[in-house]
């Protein structure tokens, strides 16, 4: 089914929203940077850029903030943070429908990037109470040796499209408890939610009361932009999601200087489906996985492998959702799949397509839908049928694009599953103990996140977020991701009158 067009003023309802949260009307009208909404792909804000220098600027700023910042007690930091939950929690419909408008997402979507926004910050002024430090067994008598955490400085946030605000929150939320400053390059296709996420804490902050000035500030401009914070000295950790292109651009920069880096990269997510899956269970789950979001999840399923003894009771079904799904206009709350991104998604698409055909491929959906919005690109997601996995199945295509596979080994397909130059995200259905604890074993699933009885897709903010190999080795949001962004200092106190050296060294002087 797709859902018919309605008119739609794309532009008008942004301003609306954007005026709504207090953003000032200077920073996107008028100004040098186009956005554009891939609801209709029209126009929609002209954005203010900065410059080098004042990018450079504001980095400085951010700096004098953090040297104030890190002196403010941790839990009181929290404080900042749970007024910003708060905040959200109030914007939380206007900020999740300026998602929909400028990434294009379905409603739900929308308001749950946003809901991920306010559970990151509840996590964070939890945490705000919980930096904790080890007390470590010394060898030498009377010593005490300890760790304490310390903040670490500015922290840069490169953000991509298909994330454009959750993202954000996961690093500020917990770099504002850890004492850091925070400087963030959101993606030249979704600077309207930068915006306004920045307004939005910025009444937090006017809340609050004394936070230095300049502790959060938002860089809008393109990659050249985002190079100035990777090379900036005063820049100590850079947290950049995006494509492995852009890592491997960002990575050896950040490297050069010694800076820390939080590489959140491409995924090329895989799924299993054992002779003992609950197939109902495993059909809504990947449904979600590979179409939710138009294919444009880091974490979207893009490889599947069945085992033959379920190919037949699967695959079939799966086809039958893939020609049903409804596509179209994602502020409509019937449209399950929105629009790509832009032109250069929809034509990647379409040469991955032609690709696996040329690899013996059967492809089940991918064409393009029209709406009548000119500049808007909706498809059909695409299930392609591959007789092995070769070609464009070994690479991350930003789109809804499924290729199915049939296994008949468990080994070999484990092995199958790892041979891919990304690490993100993976995933088994099977109700066979062996087969599921293999799969988290040491020798199952190289991936950052590895899933049993659930999709590749939808993580939580409680669990380290990132992945490996090609995905780039970062972890941000939970568990104990927080530690990148502080300093760790190791102490030792010697309250003994003697001065034992470690490991028996000694050193007499006269
Ligand atoms: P992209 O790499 O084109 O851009 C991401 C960001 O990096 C943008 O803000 C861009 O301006 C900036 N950038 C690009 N080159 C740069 C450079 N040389 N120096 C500094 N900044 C630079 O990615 P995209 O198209 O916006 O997003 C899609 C990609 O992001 C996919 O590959 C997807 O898998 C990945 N992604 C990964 C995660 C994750 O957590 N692993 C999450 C979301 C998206």
């Amino acid at each position: 089914m797709n859902i018919a067009a309605k008119k739609v003023d794309v532009a008008k309802e942004a301003a609306a929203l954007l005026e709504k949260m207090g953003v000032a009307k200077e920073l996107y009208a008028g100004g040098d940077m186009p956005s554009f909404s891939p609801v209709t792909g029209e126009k929609i804000a002209s954005l203010k850029t900065v410059t080098a220098s004042e990018a450079a600027g504001k980095i400085e700023r951010a700096d004098e903030a953090f040297r104030s910042w890190r002196l403010v007690p941790a839990p009181k930091r929290g404080e900042l943070v749970r007024l910003l939950g708060e905040e959200l929690r109030a914007f939380k419909a206007d900020l999740g429908r300026l998602v929909s408008i400028e990434a294009g997402k379905i409603p739900s979507e929308g308001l749950g990037e946003v809901q991920e926004m306010i559970d990151i910050c509840d996590f964070a002024v939890g945490l705000s109470r919980q930096l904790y430090g080890l007390t470590i067994a010394t060898e030498r008598p009377g010593h005490r040796m300890m760790e304490t955490w310390h903040p670490l400085g500015v922290v840069g946030i490169i953000s991509a499209f298909n994330f454009p605000v959750a993202v954000w929150s996961w690093n500020a939320a917990l770099a504002l408890v850890c004492g850091d400053a925070v400087v963030w390059k959101p993606s030249e296709k979704t600077p309207l939610t930068a915006l306004a996420c920045q307004a939005i804490l910025e009444r937090a902050i006017a809340r609050f009361g004394d936070a230095p000035e300049g502790l959060s500030q938002v860089l809008i401009g393109d990659r050249a932009i985002g190079e100035v914070l990777v090379d900036h000295p005063k820049v100590p950790l850079v947290s950049a999601t995006g494509s492995t292109r852009m890592g491997r651009e960002v990575g050896p920069r950040l490297a050069k200087r010694f800076a820390r880096a939080i590489l959140e990269l491409g995924g090329n997510n895989a799924g299993i489906v054992c002779p003992s899956a609950d197939l109902d269970m495993a059909l809504r789950a990947i449904a979600f996985g590979a179409m939710g979001t138009a294919g444009q999840r880091c974490t979207t399923l893009r490889r599947l492998f069945v085992h033959e003894s379920v190919y037949d009771q699967l695959v079939p079904r799966l086809k039958k959702a893939y020609q049903s799904v409804s596509v179209g206009n994602p502020l409509e709350p019937a449209a399950l799949v929105g629009p790509l991104v832009d032109k250069a998604a929809f034509d990647g698409m379409q040469k991955a397509i032609s690709e696996a055909q040329s690899h013996g491929g059967s492809v089940t959906g991918g064409e393009r839908v029209e709406l009548g919005y000119d500049n808007g690109f909706y498809v059909k997601p695409a299930l392609v049928e591959m007789p092995q996995q070769e070609g464009p199945v070994l690479e991350e295509t930003f789109a809804p694009i499924l290729y199915v596979m049939k296994y008949s080994d468990f080994d070999a397909v484990l092995a199958e599953h790892n041979a891919v130059a990304a690490g993100l995200s993976s995933s088994i259905f099977t109700r066979d103990m062996q087969e599921a604890e293999r799969f988290l074993a040491a020798d199952g699933s190289d991936c950052g996140i590895a899933n049993v009885n659930i999709g590749t897709s939808g993580a939580e903010i409680g669990g380290a977020f990132g992945g490996e190999k090609e995905t780039g080795g970062g972890r941000e949001s939970g568990s104990d991701a927080w530690k990148a962004y502080m300093r760790r200092a190791t102490n030792t106190v010697n309250y003994s009158k003697a001065l034992p050296l470690a490991q028996g060294v000694s050193f007499d002087i006269e």
